[in-house]
């Protein structure tokens, strides 16, 4: 049997099958039709313009080492006229972010890009292994996450760049608007698809692989070559979006648009102006100068908590305030295991018991101490 020619050129032999269409293409149609693809979402976007100074958030992994490579090539073929950065933020995670800040230090070498690495540890006086070893393992990734948008704005501002972006792919995207219909956040999956985050005071953030598929990222990376760090963060990551993943992974098996699909569907939602609403005015935060919708920002309203060594009460700086003003602080808080009555589901009643730390004026009829009976 004759080898399959490639869909597109008709003339080399179809070596791959590409996972977002199914199309049988070369190596060399497969890397423009990638890379025409994100020009593409870019000049639909319109999302720079000349003399722009853009910095790559760069963790080593295949989305952004990718990224850096395509932005390269797209800024030389179209002459965006970029000035590119790497940015990169050392986590410090022992055995994970350590050896991948080595793969974006090779990249900065193999791209030609200043890079600039900020860490948690000069930034918070914090690793994420001390914080690990104190809160354990359950919210490190709200931690992280916090810590991490921060650090790139930080680190954004330090090289006095315009932009971010960053490697989130459709099947991120996807994702999120699957998390954010099943936890019921409306707000948030009327935003989670927009290509373009950008506040009054915020730096301006994109994702130019929104329509790039993960499993595309990893075959360009694979046939170009590239140098990237494969390895998975050593704290288990986000239970929750676990799920969200093996489900829309499943999807995309049975049929591969499922992950655009999703996309466009989360897109197309309209959401009410009242839910929309939810950002209060924006201030300064009072012990770092960042912008905060509260006194204190997330970041350090997650420190305070550290520093206090009770970072799983979740006490936000409002509570803690009212707390402070009824002179109950949150250091008289009592953890003990509490129960709330089920009211909503019928039948015998099953005590939901969790561990709290409450204040003994909360105890009421229907928050009551558990006692094993
Ligand atoms: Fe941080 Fe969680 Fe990602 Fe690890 S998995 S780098 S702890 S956000
Ligand atoms: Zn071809
Ligand atoms: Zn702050």
């Amino acid at each position: 049997m004759a080898p399959k020619l490639c869909a597109l050129c008709s003339t080399n032999k179809a070596i791959l099958k590409r996972p977002k269409t199914g199309q049988q293409v070369c190596k060399d149609c497969f890397f423009y039709v990638f890379e025409t693809e994100v020009h593409h979402t870019i000049t639909r976007a319109g999302l720079f313009k000349p003399g722009d100074k853009v910095a790559i958030g760069a963790s080593g992994g295949k989305d952004s080492t990718v990224l850096a490579h395509v932005l390269k090539t797209l800024n030389e073929r179209y002459n965006y006229g970029l000035i590119l950065f790497l940015l990169s933020i050392d986590e410090g995670i022992t055995g994970y972010r350590d050896d991948s800040l080595e793969t974006v230090k090779r990249n900065q070498q193999q791209y030609d890009m200043p890079l600039k690495i900020l860490s948690y540890d000069e930034l918070y006086g914090w690793t994420m292994d001390a914080i690990v070893s104190q809160v354990g393992r359950k919210n490190n990734c709200t931690f992280c996450g916090v810590f991490r948008r921060q650090a790139l704005d930080r680190g954004a501002a330090m090289l006095n760049v315009d932009h971010i972006v960053t490697g989130h792919n459709a099947d991120d995207i996807a994702e999120t608007v699957l998390m954010n219909i099943m936890r019921g956040d409306i707000a948030r999956l009327g935003r989670c698809t927009s290509i373009v985050t950008e506040g009054e005071d915020t730096i301006k953030r994109s994702k130019p692989f929104k329509y790039a598929y993960e499993k595309e990222i990893v075959m360009y990376a694979y046939f170009k070559k590239l140098d990237y760090f494969s390895t998975e963060c050593i704290y288990s990551p986000d239970a929750y979006r676990g799920h969200a993943r093996t489900f829309l992974k499943e999807l995309e098996a049975a049929r591969p648009s499922a992950i655009i699909d999703i996309i466009h569907s989360g897109e197309a939602f309209e959401i009410r102006e009242e839910v929309k609403a939810g950002q209060k005015s924006q201030q300064t935060c009072k012990r770092c100068g960042y912008m905060s919708s509260n006194d204190l920002c997330k970041a350090c309203t997650l420190l305070e908590g550290l520093e206090r060594g009770m970072a799983g009460s979740g006490i936000t700086e409002r509570e803690r305030k009212k707390l402070d003003a009824e002179g109950r602080a949150p250091e008289n808080l009592r953890t003990i295991p509490f129960y709330r009555r089920s009211t909503r589901t019928p039948g015998p009643e099953v005590p939901i018991v969790v561990e709290a730390q409450v204040d003994p004026a909360m105890i009421t009829d229907h928050y009551r101490p558990y006692t094993a009976e």
